[in-house]
C-alpha cells in the first residue's frame, strides 16, 4: 500500500527546509524589531469561535472550514486564520482591555478546504501581526510597514500594496444600499451565493471569484464616498502616514477583503509578477471584531502574510534563501588512534560549530572531500598522522582550494573565525 500526503498539503523537504528558516528567522526578527511579542494558540478552536469572528457571510465559514466533532461531540475546527484565536485568547486571560496596547506576532499553518492550485493549499503557513487597543491610525501604518519592511527585506521589491477603507458598522450600511442599488438590475445574472450575500451582505459580491460577477462588480460605486465624517479622517491620516515615509500604495474601492470583522484599513500587498493568487498578505483594523466574540470594546489592526506565496516569490525573482554553505566537513586518513581522535575531533568542534563527517572511515581522501562537496561545507578540517602527531589539521577552504596548518588547540576559533569573515 502506497501513502500520499492529504490533498492540498505539501512536504517541505530538507532541500526547502533551509528557504523556510530563513523566512521564520527574519519573521521573528523583523516583529522584534518592531517590538511585536509572539503568541502561539492552539490550532484547533471551537467553531463558533470562528462563526462569531471571521463571520456567516464569508467564504472560509461558509465553505472552507476543516470542522469535525471530538469524542465528546463539542463542534471543534482547524484554524482557518490566525486573529480569532489571538482576540480568544487575549480576552480569555483579561488582557483585552480598552487603552492597552499589546503588539504581537504569530507564526504557524492554516487550513482551509479550499481547491488546491498553484499557491493555493489546504494547509499553508502565516506569519501575522496584531496591534490590539488602539484606534490610532499610526497603529495601522505601523502594521502595513512591518509587512512591506518584511518584504523589501528580502529585496522583494516588485510588489503593490492595495488600501481602502471599508467604513464602520455606522457608515457601511448606507454603502450597502448603494451597492445593493448599482448590484439591482444584475441580480439574476450574479451566481448563487452572490445572490445571498446581495440579501445578506452585499460587501462580500466584491469578493467572488466568478469571472462574471467580478465583471459587474469593476463599476461599483466607490465606498470611499460613502465614508463618514471620522472613518473619513481616519483614512486620511493612515494616507498621511504613509506618504510620510515614502510608502507607495494604490487605492482600491473594491478591496473588502475575505473576512465580515473588518473595520476601515483594508489593505493586501502583491506580488507584481504574478497573476493569479498574487496576493503576499494583507490585513486591516478590526474594531468589533473582540466585542464580537464576547469580550470588551477593545480595536485592533492587523495582518498575515502566505509564507508559501513569499517563498514562491523569492523563487521566482532568483533569491531563493538558501543554507548558509558555511559548514565544516572533517575528513580522517589513518588507523584507528585517528579514528578516534577525528571523531573527539567532531564532537567538540560541534559545540561551537556545524560539522558532518563520513560514517566510513576506510574512504579515500578523495571520496571524502566529494561527500563534503555534496553536502556543501565550505572547509574540509583533515587530519592523518602528520598532523596528529603535532597536534594540528590540516584546514583546506573548499571554495578558495587554499590550505593551511592549524593547532588543534586553536581550531576551532579559527574556524569561527574564516567563518565570520565569508559572512
Ligand atoms: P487571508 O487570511 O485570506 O487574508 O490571507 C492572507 C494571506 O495568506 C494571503 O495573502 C495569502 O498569501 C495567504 N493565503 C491565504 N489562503 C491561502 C491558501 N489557501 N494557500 C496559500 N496561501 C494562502
Amino acid at each position: 500500500m502506497k501513502f500520499q500526503g492529504p490533498r492540498g498539503t505539501q512536504d517541505i523537504l530538507p532541500e526547502a527546509a533551509a528557504g523556510w528558516q530563513a523566512l521564520e528567522d527574519r519573521a521573528r526578527q523583523v516583529s522584534a524589531r518592531h517590538g511585536y511579542r509572539e503568541i502561539r494558540t492552539p490550532i484547533f478552536e471551537a467553531t463558533e469561535l470562528f462563526l462569531r469572528g471571521v463571520g456567516e457571510t464569508t467564504d472560509i465559514v461558509t465553505k472552507e472550514m476543516y470542522t469535525f466533532a471530538d469524542k465528546k461531540g463539542r463542534s471543534l475546527t482547524l484554524r482557518p486564520e490566525g486573529t480569532a484565536g489571538v482576540m480568544r485568547s487575549l480576552v480569555e486571560h483579561g488582557l483585552a482591555q480598552a487603552g492597552r496596547i499589546h503588539r504581537l506576532w504569530y507564526l504557524g499553518p492554516m487550513f482551509r478546504y479550499d481547491r488546491p492550485q498553484a499557491g493555493r493549499y489546504r494547509q499553508f503557513h502565516q506569519w501575522g501581526a496584531e496591534c490590539v487597543g488602539t484606534e490610532n491610525p499610526n497603529a495601522d501604518v505601523e502594521i502595513i510597514l512591518l509587512l512591506v519592511d518584511y518584504l523589501a527585506s528580502f529585496g522583494l521589491e516588485k510588489t503593490k500594496v492595495l488600501l481602502n477603507s471599508v467604513g464602520h458598522p455606522g457608515c457601511r450600511p448606507a454603502y450597502a444600499e448603494k451597492l445593493r442599488a448599482y448590484l439591482a438590475p444584475h441580480k439574476e445574472s450574479l451566481c448563487g451565493d452572490c445572490q445571498m450575500r446581495f440579501e445578506k451582505n452585499p460587501l462580500r459580491v466584491l469578493d467572488c471569484k466568478v469571472p462574471h460577477d467580478k465583471e459587474v462588480a469593476q463599476g461599483i460605486p466607490s465606498i470611499l464616498d460613502s465614508l463618514c465624517d471620522d472613518c473619513r479622517t481616519h483614512f486620511d491620516a493612515v494616507q498621511k502616514g504613509l506618504d510620510a515615509l515614502g510608502v507607495v500604495y494604490e487605492l482600491d474601492p473594491r478591496l473588502v477583503r475575505g473576512l465580515d470583522y473588518y473595520t476601515r484599513t483594508a489593505f493586501e500587498v502583491h506580488d507584481l509578477a504574478r497573476g493569479a493568487q498574487s496576493a503576499l498578505g494583507g490585513g486591516g483594523r478590526y474594531d468589533g471584531l473582540v466585542e464580537a466574540i464576547g469580550g470588551p470594546a477593545v480595536p485592533g489592526v492587523g495582518f498575515s502574510a502566505g509564507l508559501e506565496r513569499i517563498l514562491n516569490a523569492l523563487e521566482e525573482q532568483g533569491r531563493r534563501p538558501v543554507f548558509q554553505a558555511d559548514g565544516v566537513f572533517v575528513a580522517r586518513m589513518g588507523g584507528e588512534a585517528i579514528e578516534k581522535a577525528a571523531l573527539a575531533l567532531v564532537r567538540s568542534l560541534r559545540q561551537s560549530l556545524p560539522v558532518t563527517f563520513d560514517f566510513e572511515s576506510t574512504k579515500s581522501l578523495g571520496a571524502q572531500l566529494k561527500q563534503a562537496d555534496k553536502l556543501g561545507a565550505r572547509w574540509a578540517v583533515i587530519l592523518g598522522e602528520d598532523e596528529l602527531s603535532a597536534s594540528e589539521a590540516t584546514v583546506k577552504d573548499l571554495k578558495a582550494g587554499a590550505q593551511e596548518r592549524v593547532a588543534l588547540a586553536g581550531l576551532a576559533d579559527h574556524l569561527m573565525k574564516n567563518r565570520e569573515n565569508a559572512r
